[in-house]
């Protein structure tokens, strides 16, 4: 065995379900960049493909049921998985899929608020529209990831925007209202919710992170970076998935997250 892949098959691996970006921005191919800046392997099941400049999303092919199945039951025949990031689905049918898939595999048991026998750690980054406007998950598959795939995550990652729109309500007005919206989003079963304020005004950047039995709440802030840029969500949610697939605990993963977009943004 050549010291490459000897080194390869002891590092931790997340598992990637996710679409791809023809512009790299955001999707897949950022998702396993980030895992290599954190010495993770990258297993991925392709969910989509779709063709997007920064500006428009032209066409999205959605990948069949049984093939995003077949992907996923065989990263888990392949290796040990750390855990799961999960991007865009764009339908109710690869929702579906993924859940059963992920139930075939043992990787999720649907089991309540801060239940502690979640098999690998899931984080859920409920991709709902891109930036440039294109929609990402139709509307029965956003019934769906509420009803099925929330409950099995480890960590949920609404901006303000998709939190209200999961839970079918207005925009948070405060932050109270926001921190609401996020024990609400809580009460459908993830261990935690992580709210992300990347795109309000103020001179930092918060997010809030709300978990556990008690949903305690923590704020975790950067400095604003200003500039558009793409796949941020993304990246963040990618990095949190290294870091629980290296062991840190959720605050942690999520704080060095935070940090990790910062570098991101700053480095253009
Ligand atoms: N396209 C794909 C395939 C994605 O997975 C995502 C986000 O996860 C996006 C687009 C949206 O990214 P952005 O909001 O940066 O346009």
């Amino acid at each position: 065995m050549s010291r490459v892949s000897r080194s390869r098959s002891r590092a931790p691996a997340v598992l990637v379900i996710a679409a791809t970006d023809s512009s790299g921005g955001a999707g897949l191919a950022r998702d396993v960049r980030v895992l290599t800046d954190f010495s993770v392997d990258a297993l991925c099941a392709v969910t989509a493909v779709t063709a997007q400049s920064d500006r428009h999303v032209t066409a999205v092919h959605h990948v069949p049921p049984d093939v995003i199945r077949a992907q996923i039951a065989a990263a888990f025949a392949t290796r040990a998985i750390g855990a799961i990031k999960i991007g865009m689905l764009g339908t109710k049918d690869t929702v579906e899929a993924v859940v059963a898939a992920l139930s075939e595999a043992g990787a999720a048991s649907q089991s309540g608020a801060g239940a502690p026998d979640r098999a690998v750690p899931i984080v859920l980054d409920p991709v709902l529209v891109s930036t440039s406007g294109g929609v990402l998950l139709d509307a029965g598959g956003r019934t769906a990831l509420l009803a099925s795939l929330v409950p099995r995550a480890t960590l949920v990652t609404p901006n303000v925007p998709e939190a209200a729109a999961l839970l079918g309500e207005a925009v948070a007005a405060d932050e109270s209202a926001l921190i609401e919206q996020g024990r609400r989003l809580l009460g459908h079963g993830a261990a935690g919710i992580l709210l992300k304020g990347g795109h309000a005004a103020g001179a930092e950047s918060v997010d809030l992170l709300i978990h556990g039995r008690e949903s305690v709440v923590e704020r975790i802030s950067a400095p604003r970076v200003t500039g558009a840029s793409r796949g941020t969500g993304c990246a963040l949610a990618a990095a949190i998935a290294a870091g629980l697939a290296i062991g840190k605990s959720l605050p942690d993963a999520c704080r060095d997250a935070k940090q990790y977009v910062l570098g991101m943004l700053e480095n253009g």
